[in-house]
């Protein structure tokens, strides 16, 4: 039997409060909170000296925030997919273009000048671009006793899960969540995310899981129930999408009309929720047009579009 202990540490992140950190075998950390401040709760809360590896799931500031403070006091090595980590060193390697890369996609996808300069300071990739410069981190280059590594990409480009046959669980990251819908982004506009997201879904809907850990929240059995609710979730935003298209629309447009969780609509939204909410609409429309379920033309440097 393989032991998992969970940590769940708070994070500054105001729609979700806190973040898992898990303990696996005593000897493997996988994931480590947001912060300086996580990692004193993990290191107050564990047998530190006994870590030997941290696994990240994937590159977000609230699964990779803590592990700087691990490696800088004890040395410990942090470890991630190749996927993610050549994103990182990409983004590390040249900032100013990834940037104006970023800039000129919001432009062409119709984000107001006034909006866009409010949605930059907030970003999380600017706000801890010091944080991922000063990172250092491996590429996975080995197995785990018992655990299988199932690369899941779609939440971020090289996002993992790790899968216990023996126990029948899943530490899953952030690419499966009990009741929150994983947040899928635009990391390059020549890649479909929501397609490689759907792709991992039913990649993992195969295996034979008793309980899912997840990166935040409680653990929970319903696991097939929970892939099927979330494939339905996209779906129906597909549905939303497609009800506003009745004319050619830019993703600023889209992403303006339709109504979003809890009924919100995006003007009441603050900047790095209006960030979500935009990079989300645009991974639909890619996967939308991806597979010919809209057309789009560009006029002076304005993509929009409409339902083939
Ligand atoms: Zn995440």
């Amino acid at each position: 039997m393989e032991t998992v202990k969970r940590m769940e540490v708070p994070i500054e992140i105001r729609a979700l409060k806190t973040a898992n950190v898990y303990d696996l075998s005593d000897n493997i950390l996988f994931d480590t909170g947001m912060s300086e401040n996580s990692f004193n709760i993990i290191k107050n809360n564990m047998n530190v000296k006994q870590i030997d590896k941290i696994i990240i799931s994937h590159l977000h500031i609230d699964h990779i925030g803590g592990a700087a403070s691990f490696n800088k006091n004890y040395n410990i090595p942090i470890y991630i997919s190749s996927d993610d980590y050549d994103y990182i060193k990409g983004f590390v390697s040249s900032e100013s273009n990834y940037f104006d890369s970023y800039l000129a996609m919001m432009e062409t996808n119709g984000v107001p000048d006034n909006i866009l300069s409010q949605i930059m300071s907030s970003h999380p990739m600017i706000k801890f671009s010091d944080y991922y410069k000063n990172l250092e981190l491996n590429k996975i280059d080995f197995n785990i006793d018992n655990f299988e590594i199932v690369n899941v990409p779609g939440h971020s480009p090289g996002s993992i899960a790790l899968y216990s046959k023996q126990d029948k669980s899943l530490l899953s990251g952030d690419h499966l969540l009990g009741k929150i819908t994983p947040n899928i982004s635009v990391y390059s506009s020549d890649h479909d995310y929501l397609g490689l997201y759907l792709n991992s879904l039913e990649k993992i809907k195969n295996l034979d899981v008793h309980t899912v850990f997840p990166g935040h929240g409680e653990p929970f059995k319903n696991y097939r129930e929970r892939i099927n609710e979330i494939q339905v979730h996209h779906k129906k935003r597909i549905e939303k999408i497609l009800n506003v298209l009745d004319s050619y629309k830019t993703v600023y447009q889209i992403a303006s009309e339709i109504e979003w969780s809890k009924s919100r609509h995006m003007e009441t939204m603050n900047p790095m929720e209006q960030n979500f909410a935009i990079m989300e609409t645009m991974a639909h429309i890619i996967y939308m047009k991806n597979h010919n379920i809209i057309i789009g033309d560009e006029i002076k440097g304005l993509k929009r579009y409409i339902t083939n």
